[in-house]
């Protein structure tokens, strides 16, 4: 499991992770815009972690493997860091603290000052026969990876001794056996990564707790300082490494001088000290010729595994107290004759090469980054260092090197909302003059729907008052609508069902008529045929005369039906069917006549030809 990690349903997109990070190891995906970490870039420093508000970064959570290891019946030692003063205020005397943890069920309770001590000896000898060759303290477990990984040209600079976690280990190693198992609690997330680098060998630490965890655990057993009584810890007992978690401490711890003009060493605390220190050393070695004692942090006090809102300075004040009581109980004898036992101890340590420095892209590519983010001439490039990076040029290195996204740039993505908001801008005053023609049109159609209202009426109401039978139908031959003379000539059942449904829409044509009147329906609607004054019988067998029309297609045929019964129309039909025959005789006594005409001019032609002829004969 990486050290840590990002709970992307928690993450607000904020980028200050991004932003914090000293060694862009927190890439930001292009699709979802989420941050994630690169677990081989990270050096556990854990400023990810005190920035994000929102709780979303987490790191590696060891409770269940400390509990795991407190069931498993195997001896447990507790090694303590001593910034636990600063840490637990609350906690009124140091005793009542050792108690509580014992509770958790560990057989031991150590502190890590002893191991300080240990390795504050290392470096007094080391820096004392440096013979021209400068050293970094290794103690701070981020600026180990720090130099690992991006200044692997600095590992041979690096104080080749264990850090002090490791040596307090290897003493309960030493004095409880082996086999005894130890959990390291502490301000730093760092420990955690750096306990693995020791495992399996002596000094091994099986889990590493910070005291945010510890919290939790006394929480979760309900373990109160107001329930227990006193407990003392466990020895071999530290001295002045008790000052460990205050960043010349461990110098002190050493009596190494810090005078300025005879001091041989120069303490660097805070992110971004130490990365300058690192800068210089690596660019001036001989001309600085000092060793460094380089902390991340500004010391363990503020460490990312202590409780939020802790104050620097009361819990530098809490630190000190707590070492001077320690020190003024201590049994200075005791204490140097235990030195002098465990410094036999093998507390050397190696480093190795993890180089994790990508290469440079192209200048072509960081000049278009440049170009996309509006800061391709030296005026626009602000440099306000917003995004984390020291100028717009090192930001533009690290989006075409594909660790962060051109958004981070604040001026870019302000740019970026106005262009948007401009675009909504003009897509909301489309929307208005859409919503304007919308209206229009609804107000157009809604009097075209009256006037088509009226048309409709004006329709039915003609349709009622002709004299003849009128209907029409659709493809399935049910009735769209009747007017009153058809009803009335369909008989009683139809006046009947017209009451309940007028016009009788709906109703199937097949019961209503009878089947050769509607083979002739049929007929028009398959085949889009029209029927003019043909004669039928009905129901009555009354003959009536039928024309039906086709008036879409295939969809909708009408039908206007005669009853040759009624006076007026038998009047006009008779009528109508004379002058029909009349008509006919006139045209064939015409066509007679023609015939006649032309066979009698024929005929005089022909006598005249023969008198002609006579009269040259004689
Ligand atoms: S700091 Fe990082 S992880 Fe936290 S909310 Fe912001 S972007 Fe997300
Ligand atoms: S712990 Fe430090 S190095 Fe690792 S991702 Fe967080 S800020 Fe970056």
């Amino acid at each position: 499991m990486p050290l840590i990690d990002i709970n992307s349903e928690k993450c607000r997109k904020c980028y200050a992770c991004v932003r914090v990070c000293p060694v862009q190891a927190i890439k930001v995906d292009v699709e979802s815009a989420i941050p994630s970490i690169v677990d081989s870039r990270c050096i556990g420093c854990g400023s990810c972690v005190t920035i994000c508000h929102p709780g979303a970064v987490v790191f590696e959570d060891a409770r269940e493997e400390t509990k795991a290891l407190l069931q498993s019946g195997q001896t447990v030692a507790a090694v303590v860091g001593s910034a636990i003063p600063g840490e637990f205020p609350d906690i009124t005397d140091y005793r009542k603290f050792v108690e509580m943890i014992r509770r958790l069920g560990f057989t031991y309770v150590c502190e890590a000052s002893f191991g300080v001590d240990l390795v504050a000896h290392k470096y007094a000898q080391l820096f004392a026969n440096n013979k021209g060759k400068y050293y970094i303290t290794a103690n701070c477990p981020s600026v180990c990876f720090y130099i690992e990984k991006y200044h692997p040209e600095l590992i041979e600079n690096l104080a080749p001794i264990v850090p002090p976690m490791i040596a307090a280990a290897k003493v309960v190693h030493k004095r409880y056996g082996d086999d005894t198992r130890i959990v390291y609690i502490g301000a730093c997330i760092s420990k955690k990564k750096s306990a693995k680098r020791y495992q399996r060998t002596d000094g091994q630490v099986d889990a590493v707790l910070t005291f945010r965890e510890l919290r939790q655990l006394f929480t979760e057993f309900d373990i109160k300082e107001s329930k227990l009584e006193f407990s003392e810890f466990d020895p071999p007992f530290g001295n002045k490494g008790s000052l460990y978690p205050i960043s010349n401490g461990v110098l002190q711890a050493a009596n190494i001088s810090e005078d300025l003009l005879k001091g041989s060493v120069i303490t660097v605390e805070g992110r971004k000290n130490m990365i300058d220190a690192v800068h210089e050393l690596e660019k001036h070695p001989q001309m600085i010729n000092r060793h460094f004692n380089l902390f991340y942090d500004e010391g363990c006090l503020m460490g990312p595994g202590t409780s939020r809102g802790g104050q620097r300075f009361l819990r530098h004040t809490l630190v000190v107290n707590y070492s001077n009581k320690r020190i003024q109980n201590l049994n200075k004898r005791e204490w140097a004759k235990n030195l002098k036992y465990f410094l036999n101890l093998d507390l050397s340590a190696s480093f190795v090469n993890d180089d994790q420095r990508l290469p440079m892209p192209p200048f072509s590519k960081v000049k278009e980054v440049l170009q996309i983010l509006g800061k391709d001439s030296p005026a626009d490039s602000l440099g306000c260092g917003a995004c984390g990076f020291t100028s717009c040029h090192d930001f533009a290195i690290a989006v075409a090197k594909g660790l962060v996204k051109p958004e981070m740039c604040i001026t870019f993505s302000l740019y970026k909302r106005l262009e948007h908001a401009d675009k909504l801008n003009d897509i909301s005053h489309n929307l208005e003059k859409i919503n304007e023609e919308l209206t229009v049109t609804k107000r157009e159609s809604a009097q075209y729907q009256q006037l088509a209202d009226k048309a409709q009426q004006a329709v039915d109401t003609i349709l009622q008052k002709l004299p003849v039978s009128f209907l029409l139908v659709d493809e399935n031959l049910h009735i769209i609508q009747a007017n009153q003379p058809l009803v009335q000539m369909l008989g009683s059942e139809a006046v009947e069902i017209n009451e309940v449904i007028p016009g009788l829409a709906g109703a199937d044509l097949k019961t209503l008529l009878p089947q050769p009147v509607y083979n002739l329906f049929s007929f028009v609607i398959a085949n889009g045929e029209d029927i003019f004054n043909r004669d039928i019988h009905l129901l009555d067998d009354a003959m009536h005369n039928i024309s039906i029309f086709t008036i879409r297609k295939n969809k909708v045929a009408g039908a206007v039906i005669r009853d040759m019964q009624s006076p007026e129309i038998r009047k006009e039909e008779v009528i109508k069917r004379i002058t029909e025959v009349i008509d006919k005789n006139l045209e064939m006594v015409q066509k007679i006549g023609f015939l006649l005409g032309e066979g009698a001019a024929e005929t005089e032609q022909m006598l005249n030809s023969i008198i002609e002829f006579y009269k040259t004969v004689k």
